[in-house]
C-alpha cells in the first residue's frame, strides 16, 4: 500500500512560484485553473468549441442520461458500463496528453491536478482530492478524491433512482485513462462511495492494478471480453485480457503486444472476434510493426481450428526459388537434389490455420499455385503429378497497397479478390495513442524478465516523449526500444529519454518539441541533467533547436504569432521577446 502525503507536493519539489494557490478544506493545494480555463474557447460562428486543440460539444445531461439508458436497455447493464467507461478513459487519456503540454515545467502535483481540473472544467464533476501521492519514476501512485456533484450520477439517478451499486462509469473510465497516461503504467480507480447509492458525495480511490487484489472484474470493463480465450487455460484464474490489459507478469509470452483500449484496437478486436469462427479468408492490412501476426495468431485461436496447427510463414524471408517446395512441399527427385519426400506449410496447417505475411512478396508461380489452394483445396507437391487434399484456412497479411499491385502488374487480380475477402485494417500506433502506457507497462515487463533486471518505470519526461514520438516503426519498434532502454538502464532504476531515444531511430526533434508544449523550459531540461544525447537533438545546438522551433510555430500559424504562441504554448509576448532576441521576427503583416 503507497503512503499517503495529505500535504500534497513533495517537500523538495520547487515551490509555486507559477501559479497562485488555494488550499482545500482537505489541506491539498491544488492551483489555479486559469491556464486550462483560457484554453476553452467558444466558436459559436463555426458552430465549434475548441479545448486546446480539441473540439468539444455542450450535451445535455438529461440527454446522457437517455443515452444511457438506452444503452443499458437495449444491450445489457454490463456490456454498456463496459462501453460507457471506455469512452471515459479515451477521453481521460486524452486530457492527459493536454495536461502535460500545458503544465510541462511545473511540479508532478500541479501537473497531475489539472486532470480533475478538466473534469470541473469540463462539467462532469467538482473533484476534491483527499489523498495524493505520485512517484511517476518509481511507478507508486496513491489518489483519493470526492466527487461532488456528479452529472453521471444525476444522469443514472434520474433513469433509475438510488440503487446498491456505484454508478459513475464514465467518470472512473476517465480516471484511468487519465492517470495511467500520467503514470505510463496501468492505474485502477474505484468508486467506494457514490451518489448513484445515497451517498452525499463519490469517494474514488485509485492505484496500480498489481496493488489490488480483484482487479479483473474491473479490468474487464476495460477490455474486450471474448479475447479471454487468448491465454492458456492452465495459466491463472484471472482471465487473460486482464492480464495482458495490466501488463501482469503472468500474462503468456505469446500474447505480447495485444494490449489496447483505442477505439481502432477495439475495432479490429471486434472483427477479428466476428470472422473468427467462421472459415472466411482473412486478409490483414496496415503498416509494418502494427501487430497484423499477433492478431492472425489470436484469430486462430480464437476459431473452431484452435486445437488444429497453426503455420506462419514469412513469405519475404524465402528465396523465390525455394518458396514453391516451401510452401506446397516437394516429392523425391522433384528436382535435382530432392533426395527425400517433403511435406509444405500448407499440408502442415491440415486442419489448421497457414498464417501468410507479405504476401506481396510471393512470385507469380506461387501466386497461382495459392489460388488453386484457395479455390480448390488442393495442392500439388513439387516434382508430383498427384494432387492432395487440404483442409486449411488462409490467413493472409501484408503492409503493401494489393490494388496498387494489381494494377502495376505485379499481383494476380483473382488472387487479390480471393484474399480481400475480409479484410482487417490495423491502424498505426501513432493513431491508436490510447495504447502507449499499456503497451509501455507491458513490454517493460516483458523484457525486465527476459534481461533479468528490475526496472521501476518511466520517468516523466520519457512518458511524454514515448507519447508524443510518432512510431514509424509502431509496436515493434515500441518494443524493440524498451529492450534497449531496459538493458542500458541501471538495475533498479528508471527508464529516462537518455535509454530510449538513443539517437539510432530517427527522433523528429523539431516537431516532438512543437506537440509538447513546445515549452522551451522543458527543452532545457532535457538538455541539462538529464541529458537527451547530441544524436537525439540532431546535433544541433539549444539555441538552434529553439530557432528552429519558432520559426516551425510561426510558419505552421501562417504569421499570426497569437496561434504560433498557444501553439507554443507561451505568452505572444514572450514569443515576441524570443523572436527578436534570436532576431528571427518575420516581416509585419
Ligand atoms: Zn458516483
Amino acid at each position: 500500500m503507497a503512503k499517503r502525503h495529505p500535504q500534497g507536493p513533495e517537500p523538495d519539489s520547487p515551490a509555486h512560484t507559477h501559479q497562485e494557490l488555494h488550499a482545500t478544506s482537505k489541506g491539498i493545494r491544488v492551483p489555479a485553473f486559469h491556464d486550462l480555463a483560457k484554453r476553452l474557447r467558444f466558436a459559436p460562428d463555426q458552430g465549434r468549441i475548441w479545448l486546446d486543440d480539441q473540439r468539444m460539444m455542450l450535451m445535455h445531461v438529461s440527454s446522457l442520461g437517455s443515452l444511457r439508458q438506452e444503452l443499458i436497455e437495449s444491450l445489457d447493464k454490463e456490456t454498456a458500463r463496459g462501453l460507457i467507461t471506455r469512452i471515459g478513459y479515451q477521453a481521460g487519456t486524452r486530457d492527459a496528453a493536454m495536461a502535460r503540454k500545458v503544465r510541462a515545467g511545473l511540479n508532478t502535483y500541479d501537473d497531475f491536478l489539472a486532470g480533475p481540473q478538466l473534469v470541473s472544467l469540463e462539467g462532469m464533476v467538482h473533484c476534491e482530492p483527499v489523498a495524493l501521492d505520485i512517484d511517476v519514476q518509481r511507478g507508486r501512485y496513491f489518489g483519493e478524491f470526492y466527487l461532488v456533484d456528479s452529472s453521471e450520477a444525476e444522469a443514472h439517478i434520474a433513469s433509475y433512482g438510488i440503487g446498491n451499486e456505484p454508478v459513475c462509469w464514465m467518470l472512473i473510465g476517465y480516471a484511468c485513462g487519465y492517470t495511467s497516461a500520467f503514470m505510463g503504467r496501468p492505474i485502477l480507480w474505484r468508486e467506494t462511495e457514490c451518489r448513484g447509492m445515497g451517498h452525499a458525495k463519490c469517494r474514488v480511490v485509485g492505484k496500480p492494478v498489481e496493488e489490488w487484489e480483484d482487479a479483473q472484474d474491473d479490468l474487464r470493463f476495460l477490455r474486450i471480453g471474448d479475447f479471454v480465450k487468448w491465454a492458456p487455460q492452465a495459466e491463472e484464474q484471472l482471465p487473460a485480457t486482464s492480464r495482458i490489459a495490466a501488463g501482469l507478469t503472468s500474462a503468456p509470452e505469446n500474447s505480447f503486444g495485444v494490449v489496447g483500449i483505442s477505439a481502432g484496437f477495439n475495432t479490429v478486436c471486434h472483427m477479428v472476434n466476428k470472422v473468427a469462427p467462421t472459415n472466411a479468408t482473412v486478409l490483414f492490412l496496415g503498416e509494418s510493426g502494427v501487430g497484423k501476426e499477433v492478431f492472425a495468431n489470436n484469430l486462430h485461436r480464437l476459431s473452431k481450428r484452435a486445437d488444429g496447427p497453426y503455420v506462419a510463414v514469412n513469405c519475404a524471408s524465402i528465396p523465390e526459388h525455394l518458396m514453391e517446395s516451401e510452401l506446397f512441399g516437394v516429392e523425391r527427385g522433384g528436382f535435382t537434389g530432392a533426395t527425400t519426400s517433403r511435406a509444405g506449410r500448407f499440408e502442415r496447417a491440415d486442419h489448421g490455420t497457414l498464417f501468410l505475411d507479405e504476401i506481396a512478396t510471393l512470385s507469380f508461380t506461387a501466386q497461382g499455385k495459392l489460388l488453386r489452394a484457395l479455390q480448390q483445396g488442393e495442392i500439388e507437391r513439387v516434382g508430383d503429378t498427384r494432387t492432395r487434399q487440404v483442409d486449411v484456412r488462409v490467413v493472409a497479411a501484408t503492409n503493401v497497397n494489393l490494388r496498387e499491385a494489381v494494377k502495376a502488374g505485379q499481383f494476380r487480380e483473382d488472387l487479390f479478390f480471393r484474399l480481400n475477402v475480409f479484410p482487417i485494417e490495423v491502424p498505426p500506433l501513432r493513431e491508436r495513442r490510447d495504447d502507449i502506457p499499456l503497451m509501455m507497462n507491458w513490454f517493460l515487463q516483458r523484457m525486465g524478465r527476459r534481461h533479468d533486471k528490475h526496472i521501476t518505470g518511466f520517468r516523466e519526461s520519457a512518458v511524454d516523449a514515448m507519447f508524443a514520438y510518432d512510431w514509424p516503426g509502431n509496436v515493434r519498434e515500441l518494443e524493440n526500444m524498451i529492450e534497449r532502454a531496459v538493458i542500458l538502464a541501471e538495475d533498479g532504476g528508471a527508464l529516462d529519454l537518455c535509454h530510449l531515444f538513443t539517437g539510432g531511430e530517427e527522433v523528429d526533434t523539431t516537431a516532438f518539441m512543437l506537440k509538447r508544449s513546445g515549452s522551451i523550459g522543458r527543452v532545457g531540461k532535457l538538455g541539462g541533467t538529464e541529458s537527451l544525447s547530441a544524436a537525439a537533438l540532431g546535433h544541433s545546438g539549444l539555441a538552434e533547436t529553439e530557432v528552429a522551433m519558432l520559426r516551425a510555430a510561426v510558419a505552421e500559424a501562417n504569421g499570426n504569432l497569437s496561434q504560433a504562441a498557444r501553439v507554443l504554448g507561451i505568452s505572444r509576448a514572450k514569443l515576441v521577446y524570443r523572436l527578436r532576441k534570436y532576431d528571427v521576427m518575420p516581416e509585419a503583416r
